[in-house]
């Protein structure tokens, strides 16, 4: 048998034989072999050699209790014991589904009061693209399909989910985006802004969604999507200009706004939701990832009265086998029983989050470091070779987020890069000494990549 007790390299060499790691160079991987990830409590994963490394990202954003709930445990072997599996198409419905939609329902702000579940984020969004189009249809306006989205966002890796991603390099590999999707630019002020002031820089770039409107018709569009904070383009916080502009040409037009909550939702921004640290009204929100802490694959689309009203005039032609399912739905609401109970989003709104951004805003006195963009549990360094000019490194985009990003990893803190972006994404559960911990392994990576990247020469700015 393959287990825990083997030794890393046995592992790591059927790994690479049989294993294909997602958003990954394979043959790359291979040559060095995969860290092995046998347990984890806290906020610390530990590998097969008994190393401790402190998880900066949550996994992948989503470990927001942290890890070794036993609780969380328990009630999924109950599940499994009670009730494995069943369905809730057609007439059928069980518990868990039942008291983990009433409590998303309690959670969401004003009448978000329903839900569609499914597996994860981008089924989830799938779910959005097939409900905005059926919802325009029920109210007799079938012309109503176009969803604008934007460059460099992510939505998930589906076809449909990928399409409402802006990720080119995604877009690239066949197919995508399908038709009726577009995509106007993102509100990145210190990557794009050039010599626009911020506020008006986050005015312009919303009212790239007013010109689209205008553009394909106001008979033609059907949603907006984005993520409150764009995550996995790089944790970019929008100018304070953006989300208002954005939620009037919304409303004026009265096309459904989409909040993709994935990352945002379930307390890392300091509210249940990162819509509410937005002051933006969706009518449709995607969850995913903390809504189980990633315990169990769980997502859905939360939807107003007005909406789940306008669906539940037709039959929406629409399910998956593991919508609600039984064991991951006890599981989600012991979760958010465990952040209520624990006070889990006041812990980040004004102990952990407050400390972390002091110290993570800090790192700007470090010499390959511009930008420091904070909000909640989600922080972006951008490095540069050059602050005062918001300057990009002449090497490939990522060389030295890539070398970064090892650095960190040699240091044992998670922290992931896009481009020369570094992120994180903690779990909420953080105390004040381990984000002392993550800023001084944080300091020691950069450290050593900015005397790397001088010894090789690569502290030179794109022209
Ligand atoms: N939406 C956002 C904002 C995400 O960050 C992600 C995943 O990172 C997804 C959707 C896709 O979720 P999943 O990977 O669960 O399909």
């Amino acid at each position: 048998a393959i287990t825990n007790h083997m030794p890393t390299a046995e592992l790591q060499a059927l790994d690479a034989a049989h294993h294909m790691h997602p958003f990954t160079n394979n043959d790359e991987l291979a040559a060095k072999g995969a860290r092995v990830i046998t347990r984890a409590k806290g906020v610390y994963l530990t590998d097969s050699e008994g190393v401790e490394i402190l998880d900066g990202m949550a996994g992948l954003w989503c470990v927001n209790i942290g890890y070794g709930r036993e609780e969380l445990a328990d009630v999924a072997s109950r599940q499994m014991r009670e009730l494995p599996y069943y369905n809730t198409f057609f007439q059928t419905t069980h518990v868990p589904a039942i008291a983990l939609a009433a409590k998303i329902a309690e959670k969401a702000p004003g009448d978000l009061n329903h839900v569609f579940f499914a597996s994860g984020g981008s089924e989830a969004n799938d779910t959005n693209i097939r409900m905005v189009r059926a919802y325009w249809q029920a109210k007799g306006k079938p012309g109503k399909s176009i969803i604008i989205s934007r460059k460099n966002a992510y939505h998930g890796t589906s076809m449909g989910s990928a399409s409402l991603g802006g990720m080119s390099a995604m877009h690239a590999q066949g197919g995508m985006p399908i038709p009726d999707i577009h995509h106007i630019n993102q509100p990145y002020w210190w990557g794009e802004g050039g010599d626009t002031a911020p506020e008006d820089f986050g005015l312009a770039r919303a009212q790239e969604l007013e010109a689209a409107i205008l553009q394909y018709g106001e008979d033609k569009v059907a949603a907006f999507i984005a993520e409150p904070i764009q995550g996995a383009g790089g944790v970019i916080v929008p100018p304070a200009t953006y989300w208002p502009e954005i939620q009037r040409i919304c409303d004026k037009y009265e096309i459904l706004l989409i909040a993709d909550e994935v990352i945002c939702g379930f307390g890392r921004t300091g509210n249940w939701f990162g819509s509410e640290t937005m002051g933006i009204r969706p009518d449709i929100m995607t969850i995913a990832k903390g809504l189980s802490s990633g315990y169990q694959p769980i997502g859905g689309s939360i939807v107003t009265d007005e909406v789940a009203a306008v669906l539940d005039s037709i039959e929406f032609n629409h399910g998956y086998t593991y919508s609600g399912h039984p064991v991951a739905a006890a599981v989600a609401l012991e979760n958010i029983r465990i952040m209520e109970e624990e006070g889990i989003v006041e812990h980040v709104r004004d102990v952990i989050a407050p400390y972390l951004a002091e110290k993570w805003t800090a790192l700007a006195d470090h010499p390959l470091v511009g930008d420091t963009s904070i909000v909640g549990m989600m922080g972006s360094l951008a490095l540069t070779p050059d602050k005062a000019a918001r300057a990009k490194f002449a090497s490939e985009a990522g060389t030295i987020g890539y070398i970064c990003r090892e650095r960190c990893f040699a240091n044992n803190l998670v922290m992931r890069h896009v481009g020369d972006r570094m992120i994180i994404s903690p779990p909420l559960v953080m105390t004040p000494g381990e984000a002392d911990i993550l800023i001084e392994r944080a300091t020691r990576a950069l450290d050593e990549t900015y005397a790397r990247v001088k010894d090789e020469g690569l502290l030179k700015a794109a022209s």
